[in-house]
């Protein structure tokens, strides 16, 4: 008999590794996929951060770290908030985690109680609400459509926060729609925040680093919020290091504590190695990311010209991260080959299965009217999945 706890019965599987892992075995039966599904860099980790982690291995880093990771990791983290973002942190508000996910998953843990409510702006990432029925808490999904740029409001904030509001996740710039809260876009939801005393922002930066309008904002400078947010980030995105799982959170030292506490029990400090690796990211050179920050920028403009040619898809200019989400609920109820397209889904596996072209349904992200692609992968790569979709979608009556 199936005798899994309710917890784990509660809780929907990850759709973005779904969809890879389908993309994946489609491919090792010989068929030709274009796999836009899965957000990660296309590219190989920089050679000296590579570097560093041989060194390690060979001066046997081998040992458990500090569960917060090693203080030359957390010190070199302190240094890149202070110099990057101009925000002020000590190592004691620093702590690293098996990639960004752990770190955001930690943080519910630590701050959310049973039936706390936890505003989750949607479009969101797959995860976050999950981690919040996780922790037993009611996501409150705050819609923001493609005519908003995917982006909440003060107002819809503000009616979204009860007694019961423990937290907000940010996510900016966002996955899945790549969009980037300005820094007034900001101070319009901190002014709010600022009146309910009671409410902690998780801020997911991990795409910080590839953005296309400058400078990254992050909620965390607004003195009168500082000390109830948490920011999330990590090395997966910006260093292209999603194989090494580093990420770190830096907030409140309680929550810091609170972190290090539930860690220590459940899985303890991260990789000692990658943490080597990782603090060389952190201290080295900086220009491998921005060099990957242009190719994404160049990639997002192709993709951007080339989506907005195909009928039927409504289109918003990412400024941040490597996703489209493109609108195309123009689609629903159309059939092609007896087969009938009802909702982003069935368009996604409409994608795969006819055009051999892997993206992520709307539904998972809270967006069933969009469709998710990422375009972490190289310019011919781009121009030929468009062609199959778009060829794919023209089929549909
Ligand atoms: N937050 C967001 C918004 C993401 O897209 C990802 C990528 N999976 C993560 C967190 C987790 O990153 P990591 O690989 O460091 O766990
Ligand atoms: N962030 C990536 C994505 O959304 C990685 C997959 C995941 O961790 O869900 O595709």
């Amino acid at each position: 008999m199936d005798t899994l706890s309710n917890r784990l019965n509660s809780l929907s599987p990850s759709a973005t590794l779904a969809m890879s892992q389908k993309s994946a075995e489609l491919k090792a039966q010989g068929v030709d996929v274009i796999n836009l599904s899965v957000g990660e860099p296309d590219f190989n980790t920089p050679d000296h951060i590579k570097a560093a982690a041989i060194k390690a291995v060979e001066e046997n880093w081998s040992r458990y770290s500090p569960v917060a990771g090693y203080p030359a990791l957390r010190n070199a983290i302190v240094a890149k908030l202070k110099n990057e973002n101009g925000l002020d942190y000590t190592a004691a508000q620093i702590s690293c985690a098996n990639g960004a996910k752990q770190s955001v998953c930690n943080t519910i843990l630590t701050l959310v109680n049973p039936g706390d409510e936890v505003i989750v702006p949607a479009p969101f990432w797959v995860s976050y609400p999950e981690m919040v029925k996780l922790a037993e808490g009611t996501p409150v999904i705050v819609a923001a459509g493609i005519e908003q740029d995917f982006k909440i409001t003060p107002a819809q904030l503000e009616a979204a926060i009860t007694p019961k509001t423990k937290a907000l996740i940010l996510c900016s710039p966002s996955n899945p729609t790549g969009s980037v809260y300005s820094k007034e876009e900001l101070a319009g939801l901190a002014a709010v925040l600022a009146r309910h005393e009671q409410v902690y922002v998780i801020a997911d930066e991990i795409y910080e680093h590839i953005n296309y309008i400058g400078r990254h904002e992050s909620i965390a400078q607004f003195t009168e919020l500082k000390e109830r947010v948490v920011i999330v980030n990590g090395v997966s995105k910006a260093y292209a290091m999603t194989g090494w799982r580093i990420g770190f959170i830096a907030g409140p030292e309680w929550i810091v504590k609170g972190v290090n506490k539930l860690q220590g029990q459940y899985t303890s400090g991260p990789c000692s190695v990658s943490q080597k690796a990782a603090e060389a990211a952190y201290t080295g050179t900086q220009a491998p990311v921005e060099e990957m920050r242009k190719a994404f920028e160049r990639r997002r403009d192709l993709i951007v010209k080339l989506a907005k040619e195909v009928p039927g898809f409504e289109v918003n200019v990412p400024q941040g991260a490597f996703y489209l989400f493109p609108k195309c609920s123009s689609f629903y109820g159309k059939s092609a080959n007896g087969r009938t397209i009802n909702n982003s889904d069935d368009l996604a596996m409409y994608l795969l299965e006819v055009g051999h072209v892997a993206c992520v349904g709307g539904t998972s992200f809270g967006a069933p009217e969009c469709i998710r692609m990422s375009y972490a992968t190289s310019d011919e790569n781009i121009v030929e999945a468009i062609r199959r979709i778009k060829e794919a979608l023209a089929q549909l009556k």
